[in-house]
This record gives C-alpha cells, sequence and structure tokens, in this order.
C-alpha cells in the first residue's frame, strides 16, 4: 500500500494513523516524517510535540542518527517550544557535534566525508559548527550571522525571525512561492 500524500499535508490524528501502521506502506519515510513536523501548518505546537514524542518511541534510533544525517531538523525536533538564547542554541549544537562524534564512530565511520555531508571549517572564530559533519546549506550562512552578530541579544526573537525567513526561503526554492 502506498500513503501517496505529502507527510506536511496530514493532520495530527492521521501522522499516528500511519505511524502506526507504518509496516504496511512501502512509501513510508521516517526523515520525510520528522522533517514534516515542523513544516506542517495543520499542526499546532503542542499537536507537533505530540507527534515527535509518539513517532519517538517507534523510530528512537532513526531519530538519533538524524543529528548526522539531517543535524538542522534535529535541532528543531529538539528545542522545539523551548526559548533558547544564542548561547543555549550553541549548546545545543555543541551537543550535536559531540553526538556526531560517538553515533559515526560507533559505525565506524571515519571519514571526513560521507554522502553529501563534510566537516565544516570556515573559519570564524568561535563558529559553532566547527568540526561538524553538515551539509552545506544555505541556512548555515543564515546561522553564522546569527551567531557572529546576536551575541548580546536574547536569541529568541532572532530565532523566530529567522526560521520564519528560512521557511519562506524554502518555499521559494520549492516553487511555491
Ligand atoms: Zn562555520
Amino acid at each position: 500500500m502506498k500513503i501517496d500524500r505529502k507527510f506536511n499535508e496530514l493532520s495530527k490524528s492521521e501522522y499516528f494513523y500511519f505511524i502506526d501502521r507504518h509496516g504496511d506502506y512501502s512509501d513510508f519515510n521516517t526523515l520525510g516524517l520528522y522533517r514534516s513536523i515542523c513544516e506542517n501548518d495543520n499542526l499546532d505546537l503542542a499537536d507537533r510535540l505530540e507527534v515527535r514524542n509518539y513517532a519517538n518511541q517507534f523510530f528512537g534510533k532513526t531519530f538519533e542518527f538524524l543529528q548526522v544525517k539531517d543535524p538542522r531538523t534535529y535541532f528543531e525536533l529538539t528545542t522545539l517550544g523551548e526559548e533558547l538564547t544564542v548561547a543555549d542554541e550553541r549548546q545545543v549544537w555543541n551537543e550535536i557535534r559531540k553526538n556526531q562524534e560517538r553515533i559515526l564512530s560507533d559505525k565506524k565511520i571515519k571519514h571526513r566525508n560521507f554522502g553529501d555531508h563534510s566537516k565544516h571549517n570556515c573559519g570564524h572564530p568561535g563558529c559553532p559548527f566547527d568540526g561538524m559533519m553538515i551539509r552545506q546549506d544555505s541556512w548555515l550562512t543564515e546561522m553564522h550571522i546569527v551567531f557572529n552578530s546576536d551575541r548580546n541579544k536574547t536569541g529568541v526573537k532572532a530565532k523566530s525571525e529567522r526560521l520564519k525567513k528560512e521557511r519562506k526561503n524554502q518555499k521559494w526554492l520549492r516553487g511555491e512561492m
């Protein structure tokens, strides 16, 4: 069977329905599921948290591996609803970097690069992504700006403004705007 729908268009109850029966659907994509949680406009914050926590009961290992595969989505999902300062954000990224190292060494991946990921080394002093395995996406550039210029402001407003802008960019890239 196929779901044949986009995750980011599902309602909360549909998420639960498909998660419960994920084995029956050949096009069930766990990464796609996680990526959709923050993008789905049918969900409010409480719903997102519920769907995330429910998914983690089934796909906890995949979720952990997101730190390597898609650290940004992992970051957004783990910090959902939390009001973080820039310092807090740095701390979270720092943890993600450490976990990446652990996960990669557990999997005996020793390369500096894998897939489209490579070790970040931009030379910005104090860059929170230094040494992280990461894709060279445009969001990184924006994060650099935040970490370099907003050090003294409270991060919350900056973050929400940034996310809004990023979503817009993504929509634009996908041709939806
Ligand atoms: Zn950097």
